[in-house]
């Protein structure tokens, strides 16, 4: 795991859609500004159905119930449509990867998993809600995987997601800089969606990228020099790890210890990432004192009598969907018909 070479620039196909994502979230406006001024209406009710998914999710766990899991195939839907609105420029659902996949909501043993296929047209999202201490963590989880599904889907698009592709200097790019899934694409574009997390909700969401390292300096027999690190602190800074000489030391400590571990938990750590597990959670779950403070974390969200746009907004938006309704069938609409499905979704959620 390194930053990339020379030779890997002039190859890399994927790097541009990550500087796209860069130049989109930096040209937004922060949240305060949303909410305050008139305008940027579609951001507004993303950011709107964002919180308050959020807040649905924050009561169950506050209440506790460990039976139920709070997050049902629409819930999680329209949090995966809205959170690529906001921060990946809509390309997976309308943007430039769109394709016509189904999507797979099957409950996953760990935080979460994705997959993109390449011989059939599916994409998988699996976000398990009852792993997790907070809603924010949940965010944090969606958000992680919909990285990875942006890669995917645009390893996809040049042909490389199984690595054969017949341009080879591509190929031998994506490996040096994909990994096994959490080396520098991966944790490139999650430092710039993390750093967008304060920006656009107003407080910042972990997507787990100290973890990731971790798992790819497993994987991949290694831990990545300082200067990685440093390149990563540069995009923005990782939680609890204030520079990069204590990132690093974390990763190495981290890596000390697992590879004095034995030989079956190896086995267990170098599975797949194909249906990525992100599955280090018992012992959080174990962990009252960590719940405890996650739980602290909750008071950090906006309170659910903020709503990011105004009744008078829902309705606008409404009569201009109505009024817009003959151009879909020309294919004139500025969003699909799931886009649609979920703007509505989020009003209703507004007014009830
Ligand atoms: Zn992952």
């Amino acid at each position: 795991m390194s930053l990339p070479s020379a030779e890997d620039l002039a190859c890399d196909l994927i790097g541009p859609y990550i500087t796209q994502i860069e130049t989109h979230l930096q040209s937004l406006p922060d949240r305060k500004t949303v909410v305050e001024r008139p305008g940027f209406l579609h951001l507004k009710l993303q950011l709107h159905g964002i919180e308050a998914l959020q807040q649905l999710l924050s009561r169950h766990i506050e209440i506790g119930e460990k039976s139920q899991d709070p997050l049902s195939p629409e819930n999680v839907e329209s949090l995966a449509l809205a959170l690529d609105y906001t921060f990946l420029q809509d390309n997976i659902f309308d943007g430039q990867f769109d394709a016509d996949f189904r999507w797979d909501f099957s409950s996953s043993s760990g935080l979460g998993e994705s997959t993109v296929s390449n011989d059939q047209v599916k994409t998988k999202l699996c976000v398990h809600a009852l792993n997790h201490a907070t809603a924010k963590d949940i965010i944090g989880t969606f958000l992680h995987e919909l990285v990875h599904i942006f890669l995917e889907m645009s390893f996809k698009v040049h042909g490389m997601l199984d690595g054969e592709s017949e341009d080879k200097a591509a190929d031998r790019t994506k490996k040096a800089l994909d990994g096994n899934g959490h080396a520098w694409y991966f944790q490139r574009l999650a430092a710039i969606v993390e750093k967008a997390t304060m920006k656009l909700l107003g407080y910042h969401v972990d997507i787990g990228r100290l973890d990731a390292i971790k798992k790819e300096s497993y994987k991949q027999g290694s831990v990545p020099e300082l200067a990685y690190f440093e390149a990563l602190l540069t995009i923005f800074p990782m939680p609890g790890k204030p520079t990069a000489v204590a990132a690093h030391a974390s990763v190495l400590e981290d890596f000390e210890e697992q590879d004095s571990s034995d030989d079956e938990e190896q086995e267990e750590h170098h599975s797949d990432w194909e249906g990525d597990g992100d599955g280090d959670v018992e012992d959080a779950e174990d962990d009252a004192e960590f719940l405890k403070e996650r739980r602290q974390e909750l008071k950090t969200l906006p309170p659910k009598s903020d709503p990011c746009f105004s009744a008078l907004e829902a309705r606008l938006f409404l009569v201009w969907w109505i009024l817009t309704l003959p151009c879909a069938s020309k294919g004139l609409m500025p969003f699909g018909k799931r886009r649609v499905r979920m703007l509505l979704r989020n009003i209703n959620l507004n007014t009830t």
